[in-house]
């Protein structure tokens, strides 16, 4: 096949954009997936960190209070100790327990602040808050500390107040180093990524951090902060310190001068106003998540990978099976060759792109087909359409196509070319699909009947072109033609009479109800005496538009359409109301003959209503001959045998009308039992000159006698015709020689008034 429809490429070229964009819309989903899962397990993340620093606090507190706890303890001791009044007891006791503590020293306090050491120094203590605390009865802790005896080692002081009998009678003071609660503070987090730190609220380090991520060398964190630190997300050192005046925990992140970035966590300790902050790099806190993030973000590509292949492999697959459906709708299954559908797109799209007179659109057939299928069968038939289609196929120049509209009509395109040239062309093809007869000694010819429509208006929808062509074809085809290519161009005369025949057809039903069709009578004259025998009813349409119509021109299309079949009654209705009238006005009326179409014998009961009509009007049946066709005849005659029997019946006569217009048979007058034969006006065309037809004629109307057979000669235009069947013994001539066909007044006058006929030579209008 070539070509395809342009429809079809336009949505197989605007499927990359599709796929991209449902690529674009998955990765934007896949996308924000991804960040929302990012976020929501940041947070987790973030709340990781959060209970991390909970819990380091509460070993924090745990261990201070412990701390208390125990130095309650033990003042209690050396309270008990002081009151047996031995001071050394005391501070030998302090100075065996200090160490089981892990203190690095221990005083107690006088009320003055003056403090009585393990070192065995006296020291003023007085200026210590923590100590002052103590004294004035609660316990207490001090910032970080470098005392003068360890200068290198930073340590924190615990106090706590001595009571006798309820009354602060001094304190217990003693020096944790800070190696000790750092102990506690690098609780193993986050794979030792995460640290902790104590500070004051002013932001003092109570405790910094060793750790390898913590910054060194501040011992003031609003200061780390806001010098070595920028804080992401729109936090700020002021909101930190507003958060730990008020005692809030919260959280926040920043960035360090290398680029790190890190979360922190601080939360109020539940002794002393410390604040806990729990810091860890985000990379750490968050490198659980990361992994969960790349697997989600690899699944989510992974599956959009699978999605769009899946998408491809369907779309694929659709196109093949569209590609196979449209393969099918564009190849003519019996032929193999473009079907009706592929011609008609690919047809319409040339004319349209070409300049008018480009192309020449033609309509073929096979004449008589049919037979070819009867006699041999279908499949041999599909086989000679195949041949037909193949021959005709190899004749094509490019850019010229065909293809079997349906039964054995082929459309061919072909670039317009003069007359004889086409003609040529066409007689090419004809020629082809006939060489097999070649060498055969029994022929059997494939004639090609064609119409050719020169598309002289590209605008044209492509089934009016058509419809041209096929105009032009079936007019070849109503004449008889023996050539093996007959063709024919179509003109606007045709056109014209299609337009009449359509006309004819909207208004055929109110010409009926207007009493618009009128009966003519046509004499038949007795050749014995000159008398009017008889007459022929021939309806007209006296159209108020066209004025008179002849029945050439509207009989044909109600044949087509049926309405025919109402004419011929509406017809004979009118006979019997103008016999029934002769009779009342005391006439001694003639046998009037109707004309019986082909198509009532689509209905086995169709005399039923003329004999209806017939009875209404009471009329003695002899008066009334039926006429019917030489060429129904030959459509089916044992109907037309059966017809005939009926109408005998009824007491009707009946005519075979137009004998010898065609091929007759002799077997016709064999078979149909009709009454009269009339005679064709084929016969007398000419004056009678020719021997062989004054002796057919003879022999026929020897032959109509013999079988009893009435005879009336039609058309019969001159004298020496008449005369020629006078001698003949013809009964009756129906011609212009003795009178046209006239209204009914016209023909009463000369039947019933006037005196016996003459002849005289006449000319038809056709001659
Ligand atoms: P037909 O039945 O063979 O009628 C005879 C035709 O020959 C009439 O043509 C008549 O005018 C014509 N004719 C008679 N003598 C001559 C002559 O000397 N020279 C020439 N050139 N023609 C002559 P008309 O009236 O035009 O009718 C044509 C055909 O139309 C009729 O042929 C008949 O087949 C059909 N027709 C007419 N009226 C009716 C009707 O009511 N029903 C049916 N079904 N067909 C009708
Ligand atoms: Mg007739
Ligand atoms: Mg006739």
């Amino acid at each position: 096949m070539t070509g395809h429809p342009n429809q079809n490429n336009d949505k197989a070229s605007r499927l990359p954009a599709y796929l991209l964009a449902a690529a674009l819309l998955l990765a934007a989903l896949c996308g924000f997936y991804t960040v929302s899962l990012k976020h929501a397990l940041e947070d987790e993340a973030w709340r990781y960190v959060g209970e991390v620093a909970e819990r380091v606090s509460t070993t924090i507190n745990t261990s201070v209070s412990d701390t208390f706890d125990n130095l309650h303890a033990m003042g209690d001791t050396c309270v008990w100790l002081g009151r047996q009044e031995d001071p050394e007891a005391v501070i030998a006791y302090l100075t065996q327990a200090s160490p089981r503590y892990g203190f690095l020293r221990m005083g107690i306090v006088e009320l003055d602040g003056m403090a009585y050491t393990t070192a065995g120094t006296v020291t003023d203590l007085s200026g210590q808050p923590c100590v002052q605390e103590a004294l004035r009865g609660a316990d207490a802790v001090s910032g970080l500390q470098y005392l003068p005896e360890e200068p290198d080692t930073g340590s924190i002081i615990f106090a706590v107040p001595l009571r006798l009998d309820g009354k602060v009678i001094g304190a217990l003071a003693a020096a944790s180093p800070l190696s000790r609660l750092r102990e506690t503070l690098d609780v193993e987090s986050f794979s030792g990524e995460g640290f902790t730190q104590v500070i004051q609220p002013n932001g003092n380090f109570i405790f910094d951090s060793s750790n390898k991520n913590a910054i060194q060398g501040y011992n003031n964190y609003f200061t780390l902060l806001s010098s070595s630190c920028t804080l992401d997300r729109g936090y700020s050192v002021q909101g930190l310190q507003a958060d730990i005046a008020a005692g809030r925990p919260g959280t926040l992140c920043y960035t360090t001068e290398n680029g790190v970035h890190k979360v922190m966590n601080y939360m109020p300790l539940a002794v002393s106003d410390w604040y806990m902050l729990c810091v860890v790099p985000t990379e750490a806190a968050t490198a659980r998540t990361e992994r969960i993030i790349h697997l989600a973000a690899f699944v989510n590509v992974a599956v959009a990978v699978l999605f769009l292949a899946l998408i491809v492999l369907i779309i694929r697959m659709n196109r093949k099976s569209r590609d196979r459906l449209t393969a099918l709708a564009y190849t003519d299954p019996v032929t193999g060759g473009h079907s009706r559908q592929w011609f008609e797109q690919e047809a319409a799209a040339r004319i349209a792109a070409q300049p008018a007179g480009t192309y020449a659109l033609v309509s073929a057939d096979i004449r008589q087909f049919k037979l070819i299928n009867d006699a041999f069968g279908s499949q041999d038939g599909n086989r000679t359409l195949r041949f037909v289609y193949r021959c005709i196929e190899a004749g094509l120049q490019p850019g010229e196509f065909v293809c079997r509209i349906a039964a054995d009509t082929f459309n061919l395109l072909l670039r317009n070319a003069p007359e004889a040239e086409v003609a040529a062309r066409l007689a090419g093809f004809a020629h082809a699909v006939n060489a097999h007869n070649n060498g055969l000694e029994q022929k059997y010819y494939l004639p090609l009947c064609a119409g050719v429509y020169v598309v002289t208006d590209p605008s044209l929808d492509l089934i009016t072109i058509q419809d041209r062509a096929n105009v032009a074809r079936k007019q070849v085809k109503r004449r008889p033609d023996s050539r093996l290519c007959a063709y024919c161009y179509y003109t606007d005369q045709e056109r014209l009479r299609m337009l009449r025949e359509k006309e004819i057809d909207n208004r055929k039903e109110g010409a009926l109800q207007n009493h618009e069709f009128v009966v003519y009578l046509q004499p038949k004259v007795s050749l014995e005496d000159g008398t009017v025998a008889g007459a022929e009813a021939l309806v007209r349409w006296c159209d108020p538009v066209h004025g008179m119509v002849s029945p050439g021109e509207f009989i044909p299309a109600f044949e087509k359409n049926g309405f025919i079949v109402k004419l011929d009654r509406y017809v004979f209705e009118e006979v019997c109301r103008l016999l029934r009238r002769w009779i009342d006005m005391g006439k001694s009326p003639v046998p009037i003959s109707v004309n019986l179409s082909r198509r009532h014998l689509d209905d086995p009961h169709f005399l039923d209503a003329y004999a209806a009509i017939f009875q209404k009007y009471g009329l003695p049946p002899k008066l009334i001959e039926i006429e019917l066709t030489e060429t129904l005849v030959l459509e089916n005659l044992d109907a037309l045998i059966r017809v005939i029997g009926e109408i005998h019946k009824l007491g009707f006569t009946c005519s075979l009308d137009d004998f010898g217009s065609g091929y007759s048979s002799l077997n016709i007058l064999k078979d149909v039992p009709a009454d009269v034969l009339k005679l064709d006006r084929a016969f007398f065309e000419g004056d009678m000159g020719d021997s062989r037809t004054r002796y057919i004629v003879e022999s026929v109307l020897d032959l109509a006698k013999r079988l009893h057979m009435r005879t009336v000669s039609e058309g019969v235009e001159t004298v020496p015709q008449v005369r020629f069947l006078a001698d003949a013994k013809c009964d009756m001539v129906q011609g212009f020689a003795f009178a046209r066909p006239m209204p009914a007044a016209e023909f009463e006058k000369l039947a019933f008034d006037g005196p016996p006929l003459t002849p005289h030579d006449a000319t038809s209008p056709g001659k």
